[in-house]
């Protein structure tokens, strides 16, 4: 295992992979350089996220949840109306792209709840580009229509079923894929995680949302809000809806992390609450362990934020003071999966609706001078199942 200098948050991040792998790694991150700066570049990304993708999508003020709760302005940054119905799909096509200008011909990416694996998918139909998603053989069975949704895309999907057939294992196979098939094969990482360059090309491709958001809230409010909201699995949407705020002291970053079935029960998905520093999946962060610092099994009713890691950048941010990382139950979540289906008829992902509930939570507390942006990473249609099953047994 080689330690690469750069590609640090204060002591997070890094690469942590074998020799052959960091070949590959700083080979993307020269390209990744060189695209970010190439004009042609960015002229083909703002047209495929324009015209594909449908954005800008509107900064909404949600006038009935925000006088329900009595307080803070509350507006939502409407990610959920992108094509695919996620964040996921800015970063998706920013990677695909970048393989495309490096020669790549096939795109292998792993998946766990299969969202990141449709985006995916989704990127590989539209740039004619080979397309393979790795997943534990459970996940398959759990996600079996975004498994078909994936091959209706032309995608083929892998189940794995060594060790536990969950994530870890998808991860370790996609790793090996790589190092056999750098030649051919990019690898598409869906949150910012993972060895350097990728947190910094995934928050680069999701900054998007800070982007437009700022512009959106100055035109609306002529004034900055006073926090911003989002809920953090790796941490890719939340670091996008931070990053063009971070140099705004005014403005508070609060990441929600699932709190699961409570943080002192051991079953959540909460490392920067109830983890420590460790070294997992090619980088260091804030994970999710036991007193031995072995991994420890996570738990949320939201697989997209079931993650046993965090992006590096949200570990540097938390330490550093200036993120604020608070966590939410399942049923305070699904709490505000209705309230905010109710008051807006706007049906959240299960993921979005913890950034909502805390927003529910911190609202009724502040001056209705103040103003909340809350990311609205995705939308529920992909978890009505979910619910309808919960519910109805
Ligand atoms: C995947 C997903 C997330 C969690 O991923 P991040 O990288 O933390 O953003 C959140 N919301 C939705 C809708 C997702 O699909």
């Amino acid at each position: 295992m080689e330690k690469a200098q750069k590609g640090y948050f204060g002591e997070y991040g890094g690469s942590y992979v074998p020799p052959e792998l960091q070949k590959v790694m700083d080979q993307i991150e020269e390209l990744f350089e060189k695209c970010k700066q190439d004009p042609e570049f960015n002229k083909e990304l703002d047209y495929y996220l324009e015209q594909y993708a449908g954005r800008p999508n509107p900064l909404y003020f949600a006038e009935k949840l925000t006088k329900k709760l009595g307080g803070a302005k509350i507006y939502l940054k409407r990610e959920e109306l992108n094509h695919t119905g996620s964040h996921k799909i800015n970063n998706a096509i920013g990677q695909a792209l970048i393989a495309k200008h490096m020669g790549k011909t096939r795109i292998i990416a792993e998946t766990g709840a299969g969202q990141h694996g449709v985006a995916t998918a989704t990127a590989c139909a539209l740039f004619g580009l080979d397309c393979v998603i790795y997943m534990g053989e459970h996940d398959t069975k759990r996600q079996a229509l975004n498994v078909f949704r994936m091959e209706i895309l032309g995608a083929e999907v892998k189940a794995i079923n060594n060790g536990e057939g969950s994530m870890k294992e998808a991860i370790d196979e996609a790793l090996l894929d790589l190092a056999e098939n750098y030649d051919n094969t990019f690898y598409l990482i869906g949150s910012a995680v993972g060895p350097h360059p990728y947190p910094s090309i995934v928050k680069h491709f999701q900054s998007v949302i800070s982007k437009e958001a700022k512009e959106q809230i100055l035109k609306a409010e002529g004034r900055l809000p006073d926090a911003v909201l989002a809920c953090v699995g790796g941490g890719s949407n939340a670091i996008g809806a931070f990053a063009n705020f971070i140099n705004d002291s005014s403005v508070r970053l609060i990441g929600v992390e699932p709190a699961g079935l409570g943080l002192d029960t051991g079953k959540h998905a909460a490392p920067l609450n109830a983890g420590e520093p460790g070294v997992i999946h090619g980088f260091r962060c804030y994970m999710v362990q036991d007193d031995q610092g072995n991994p420890m099994p996570t738990h949320s009713i939201s697989a997209g934020l079931d993650y046993i890691g965090v992006g590096p950048e949200h570990s540097y941010l938390k330490d550093s003071g200036r993120g604020e990382y608070v966590s939410v139950t399942d049923q305070e979540a699904l709490d505000a999966f209705y309230l905010l289906s109710r008051t807006e008829g706007i049906i959240p992902a299960l993921e979005s609706a913890h950034a909502v509930a805390h927003a529910a939570k911190i609202a009724p507390t502040m001056s209705p001078e103040q103003i909340l942006i809350v990311n609205v990473s995705g939308r529920g249609d992909k978890d009505v199942q979910q619910i309808f099953d919960m519910t109805r047994k």
